[in-house]
């Protein structure tokens, strides 16, 4: 069996973590480790590795993460703000379980590192 992502812990309850939304489909909590004042996750509860996984059957519930990235940046008063998907460990992922990364409240760099 596959280990369990320290994320699949959060969604089972066994890790906690400070949620600021989450409904049948996914999971939304603060970064442990903010990059911006503003920093908030949010994960399918299916155990996704990465977007290499995804596959067409997993088209409404990435369209549904999406605009819950969208309706929570503006809850949280944010007019600009910055959505990362790091795909592969070179290009930073470091949890493998698919995840949004919600960055904003300061003025945000192009490119990214
Ligand atoms: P990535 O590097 O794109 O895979 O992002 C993983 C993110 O998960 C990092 O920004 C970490 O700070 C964050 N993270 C790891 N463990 C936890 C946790 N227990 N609670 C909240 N965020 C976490």
């Amino acid at each position: 069996m596959t280990e369990k992502t320290i994320f699949s812990k959060i969604i089972a309850g066994e890790v906690p973590c400070d949620e600021v939304y989450q409904d049948s489909k996914c999971l939304a909590f603060r970064d442990i480790q903010p990059q911006a004042p503003i920093h908030i996750l949010v994960i399918p509860k299916k155990a996704i590795p990465s977007l290499k996984e995804v596959s067409a059957s997993d088209k409404e519930l990435l369209g549904h993460l999406l605009l819950i990235a969208s309706d929570l940046a503006k809850k949280e008063g944010l007019e600009n703000w910055r959505t990362v998907i790091n795909t592969g460990a070179e290009a930073g992922q470091t949890v493998f379980h698919l995840h949004l990364h919600v960055i904003g409240g300061r003025p945000l760099n192009w490119p990214p590192g």
